[in-house]
């Protein structure tokens, strides 16, 4: 529990310290609730410096609700492609909608509206509606987290679940006055000083209030839970030519890279080859006979909670009509047409060999 005095200080500094030297990033330049909620939502997960082009191309394919929630899915899986995490995608298209058929083209600004959408967790709630609109709620992002971790020497695991010990913490911080810029300060202080690594705490505008510190065990914090060991999944995938024309299937829309396109294939069994998968995961798949002509790559790729293995085979069609099994659609499509649809970024790391094969 902070004093009223040490809440108040601790503003007062985060606060100045944020006047000064905050990045000027695009969404910091607007208070539309619409491109800060965008902004939030590409935030997660994924790097500033990454984020800010696709942010920009973005916006100028959907500039509102209303443009992306007429726009098609697909259209808006392309813009996101290589940001990974597609939910975040559909999601936010599924959300677009919803404020277009029940919130006459506004988006909400009261917490149990907005926290209703798709997609939007307590910190993108808490993130649009202080940033837009002033209301009084604290985001709690891991920058923040960890500030806070160390300040308070706080030894909840910063990857506990909802962590509601922050939430607290940081509600008792929170500047009622002017949430949005305390919020962005807490964040801009996490990504800029007080780092995951090699914080600069000399630089610190709070440095003589936290804890972590004075204690001198700066580096015991934040607390981690132990992750899970990752496992590897070993997959066979095939470019199946067809007169000239390529084979490509669509994913469901839900569920891991939900409504994107992919070469079609699948998991390797214990007993097989990764040549005997790619001919049979094609024909469950797809109902096509294919043979193999020879291996065009292999792949290497992370997600959050496995690694992929990606053995990548360029195949002939030998016989058969698409059925299909798993995918939900399916196209024959020009090499110089696969720019046009939304792959996973494991795709792309072949998809250049393809191109100089044909
Ligand atoms: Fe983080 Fe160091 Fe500042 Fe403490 S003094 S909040 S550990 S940067």
């Amino acid at each position: 529990m902070l004093s009223p005095q040490t809440v108040a200080a601790l503003q007062t500094e985060i606060h100045a310290w944020y006047r000064g030297h905050q990045r000027p990033l695009p969404w910091r330049k607007t208070r539309d609730p619409y491109r800060i909620w965008v902004s939030e939502v590409m935030l997660q997960q994924t790097q500033v410096q990454t984020v800010i082009p696709y942010y920009r191309d973005f916006l100028e394919q959907f500039p509102d609700a209303a443009s992306l929630a007429g726009a098609r899915l697909e259209h808006v899986l392309k813009a996101w492609e290589g940001l990974g995490y597609y939910a975040r995608a559909r999601n936010l298209h599924r959300a677009a909608q919803i404020v277009m058929e029940h919130h006459q083209g506004k988006i909400p600004d009261q917490w149990k509206a907005f926290r209703q959408l798709p997609g939007a967790g307590d910190y993108i709630t808490a993130a649009v509606l202080s940033l837009a609109f002033g209301q009084p709620y604290a985001a709690v992002d891991g920058n923040v987290k960890r500030v806070l971790a160390r300040l308070l020497v706080q030894k909840t695991p910063v990857n506990q679940g909802t962590a509601a010990a922050f939430t607290r913490a940081a509600a008792e911080l929170l500047d009622r006055r002017r949430p949005g810029l305390h919020n962005q300060a807490m964040m801009e202080l996490g990504a800029l000083v007080c780092t995951p690594k090699k914080p600069r705490c000399a630089a610190c505008p709070v440095n003589r209030y936290c804890l972590a510190r004075q204690q001198d065990c700066v580096d015991r914090y934040p607390f981690r839970r132990p992750s899970p060991r990752i496992p590897t999944r070993h997959v066979a995938a095939g470019v199946v030519v067809r007169g000239g024309q390529l084979l490509i299937t669509r994913r469901p829309p839900r569920g891991l890279l939900g409504g994107l396109w992919e070469f079609p294939g699948g998991g390797i069994e214990s007993a097989e080859t990764p040549q005997q998968a790619c001919v049979r995961e094609i024909a469950e798949e797809t109902g096509l006979l294919v043979t193999v002509e020879h291996k065009l790559a292999s792949v290497k790729h992370a997600y959050t909670h496995f690694k992929v293995v990606l053995e990548v085979f360029l195949c002939h069609y030998q016989g058969g009509e698409v059925v299909l099994n798993g995918p939900v659609d399916h196209c024959w499509i020009t090499p110089d047409q696969i720019s046009q649809y939304p792959f996973p970024r494991a795709n792309h790391k072949f998809i250049p060999i393809i191109n100089e094969l044909f």
